[in-house]
């Protein structure tokens, strides 16, 4: 990476972009014009603007610094410390999944509940930087929402997300697995959300290395076939819902995943009653989310 000393803020873009596409990383001019903006702390606008301008003396070594970290698969978002959900910013680190926009499915899925319930306890479980959480309490104000994770430095990240979207006041972080803090504290949830680790043990060797090696791998690995979290999670809830009144769950689920989780969400609705599943597919045909409802 040399430069010559009046390098201006277009060279250094255009430097930055052949370093990347060189290093293979994909979207190597979007990377370079993130990670400029970052550096330089201006937007798309102010960037375009300055073009011609002399790249800052003060900041060309914090960038060269990111250029090597993101040419050598850390991730944009580790670099920049947030990723957008929802239209929101969240705060993101080696402690959390970078939320994904496949999981705002998810969201939506959920959202399209709010006629069935007044105001519901809804539980996300595994909520890692609380992009699920958060979402749901700022887009269903009568919601009262908990957040579980096992992990404290996830939830500590979820806190000051939830600090910085001002949801504070309105959402509970608690520790432990999976459902068993619920448990603990005799939680009934009418709602439970999750978009647990579901990558089946072997095949987190094969993911790409930016996810392999720098996203935790407690938010990826979901057992020998990836299932094991649905299968604790469908297990108990029988037991977690309320005894009566409606009741909805919806989880994000891996590649194949989608008729195994639907069946263990069929056979956590009561037998003989009113109750309904399905499965959303995301932009690629794959069967992203699955719900299930039980009847009055
Ligand atoms: N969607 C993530 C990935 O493919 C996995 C997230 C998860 O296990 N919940 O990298």
């Amino acid at each position: 990476m040399s430069h010559g000393t009046m390098e201006t803020i277009r060279e250094a873009l255009l430097r930055a972009s052949r370093f990347f596409e060189e290093k293979g990383v994909r979207a190597p001019q979007f990377n370079a014009e993130l990670l400029l903006q970052h550096v330089l702390r201006i937007d798309r606008t102010r960037m375009l603007v300055r073009f011609q301008e002399p790249f800052p003396q003060a900041e060309r070594e914090a960038f060269d610094r990111l250029l090597a970290r993101r040419g050598a698969g850390v991730p944009l978002q580790h670099l920049t410390g947030e990723q957008e959900f929802y239209g929101r910013p969240f705060y993101v680190s080696g402690d959390v999944l970078i939320p994904r926009p496949e999981t705002e499915l998810l969201i939506e899925r959920v959202l399209q509940e709010q006629g069935a319930f007044d105001a519901p306890v809804i539980v996300d479980i595994g909520t890692g930087s609380g992009a699920i959480a958060l979402t749901l309490a700022l887009e269903w104000p009568a919601a009262q929402v908990f957040a579980v994770d096992i992990s404290p430095a996830a939830l500590q990240m979820a806190r000051r997300n939830a600090e910085r979207l001002g949801v504070a006041d309105r959402v509970e972080f608690l520790q432990g697995d999976l459902v068993q803090p619920l448990a603990a504290r005799g939680l009934r949830p009418q709602i439970v959300v999750s978009n647990p680790p579901y990558i089946p043990t072997a095949d987190c060797e094969q993911l790409d290395v930016e996810v392999r090696d720098h996203e935790p791998r407690l938010a990826l690995d979901g057992g020998a076939d990836g299932l094991y979290p649905y299968r604790v999670i469908c297990g108990a809830l029988p037991k977690l819902w309320p005894d009566d009144g409606p009741a909805f769950v919806a989880y994000e689920v891996g590649i194949h995943q989608d008729r195994d989780v639907e069946a263990m969400i069929r056979a956590a609705l009561p037998a003989g009653e009113s109750g309904e599943t399905g499965i959303v597919p995301d932009w690629q045909g794959i069967g992203r989310v699955i719900w299930g409802r039980r009847g009055e």
